[in-house]
């Protein structure tokens, strides 16, 4: 077998890998016909794109954001999370799912995901429940759903809201029914490395008409329906999109479905051959999953089975010419917001007057979530779109860097 490729061999893996973001004629065309229309704000094209990516993942409800961070926390206020709330949050996912629930002055309350999904574990929220507890949040990581099915069974004993962290999940799709539109309601990111995407942008999906009013009206500065333009009834913000995103949106959703279709395909690809490596820890299919699509595939290294170190592991495989990344590097409540004792303007969530006591973060542990950080593989949703050739290329390199891991040390 040829040398490493950090050891000054060739690349197993010499592929072109696709480019992000994917446009063509068609966004050209959508954004020079806002351009010349003069209609920029919030009408046509937006309502559009509300209407179409909320039949897309089969709810009754859009509302556009600015980002996903932005819907999080329009989600929050309106399912009337506040002030001492506290909110069931996993600790792998990105910061905007807990930086959320700190700015409408709720309580983030850590539960630890599960190896096989690295979804929320509903044991853990159960076990995390108390009096206080209003909402949980589920990540569906890199695309896979959370266990919606005990998730609502808890909700519904405990009178809890779910809201869905959608934002990896545009198009997949549990028991038939779209991510997002499942929980009482969801979210999703158009930011610029999201599968599709404005540059920014985020929507909230939901089939409870009420909520889609209140979430209207918190992004639309507490405006009422059909009620006149300077009336407020909410202390909301202006959280609007313009056309030009609508336009670009409506031209990317036009692609979502078949581009999740081959990153689904691909990742079949990659499971039939990684499982086969020894020392690789591939994801289990979840059944309950009727479509699944993929904002990055995940496998995992057994570091003593494979003999090398994960992060080792990665330099060599990048050498090979495989876009991977270690992901998220550490569980959220390592980070200094949570870590360290400071004495900022953000004294939440250390002592929220309102809250009546002090959350010492440092006390926090989640081991799976804590093991996973240190041996999990992301392949980005970009290179799922190159060829099957291309997926038959990365099982190459990883059995090649396995095969020579002792050539690392
Ligand atoms: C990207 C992302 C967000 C935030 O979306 P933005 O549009 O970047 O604000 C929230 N949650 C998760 C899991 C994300 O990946």
């Amino acid at each position: 077998m040829a040398d490493l490729a950090i050891n000054g061999g060739p690349k197993a893996c010499d592929v072109a890998w696709p480019r992000w973001p994917v446009w063509s004629d068609e966004e050209r065309q959508a954004l020079n016909g806002v351009l010349e229309s003069g209609e920029w704000w919030y009408g046509e094209k937006v309502h559009e794109f509300e209407a179409r990516f909320a039949a897309f993942q089969n709810a009754r409800f859009g509302i556009t954001t600015t980002s996903g961070t932005t819907a999080l926390e329009a989600s929050l206020l309106a399912l009337g999370v506040g002030a001492g709330d506290e909110v069931i949050v996993p600790p792998y996912t990105f910061i905007a799912t807990v930086s959320a629930v700190l700015r409408v002055n709720a309580i983030p309350i850590f539960a630890d995901i599960l190896p096989e999904t690295l979804c929320i574990d509903p044991s853990d929220v159960e076990r995390k429940i108390t009096p206080r507890t209003k909402a949980v949040i589920p990540v569906h990581v890199g695309g896979m759903i959370a266990d919606m099915d005990r998730l609502l069974a808890l909700a519904h004993q405990h009178n809890l809201v779910i809201l869905e962290d959608a934002c990896h999940a545009w198009g997949s799709q549990w028991r038939g029914k779209g991510a997002g539109a499942v929980g009482n309601c969801g979210v999703f990111s158009f930011q610029v490395s999201k599968n599709i995407t404005a540059g920014e942008g985020g929507i909230i999906l939901t089939d409870d008409e009420d909520l889609a009013d209140l979430c209207r009206s918190f992004t639309n500065c507490g405006r009422g329906k059909d009620k006149p333009w300077y009336q407020h009834f909410l202390a909301g913000s202006n959280l609007r999109m313009t056309e030009f995103q609508g336009a670009i949106l409506l031209a990317q959703l036009s692609r979502l479905e078949e581009q999740t279709l081959r990153r689904q395909a691909n990742a079949e690809v990659l499971t039939q051959g990684l499982q086969q490596i020894p020392g690789i820890r591939t994801l289990p299919a979840e059944p309950r999953m009727t479509r699944r699509s993929y904002h990055f595939y995940v496998f995992r290294l057994d570091e003593t089975r494979a003999g090398v170190s994960r992060d080792r592991f990665l330099q060599a495989l990048c050498a090979e010419g495989v876009p991977a990344s270690a992901g998220w590097p550490y569980p959220l409540y390592q980070n200094p917001l949570f870590a360290v004792k400071g004495d900022g303007p953000d004294h939440c969530p250390r002592s929220c007057p309102y809250y009546g006591r002090e959350i010492d973060y440092t006390q926090v542990r989640c081991p799976v979530t804590e093991q996973i950080c240190r041996d999990a593989v992301w392949i980005p949703h970009t290179a799922l779109l190159a060829g099957a050739e291309a997926m038959e290329k990365v099982v190459a390199a990883v059995a090649k860097v396995v095969a020579q891991a002792p050539s690392l040390r």
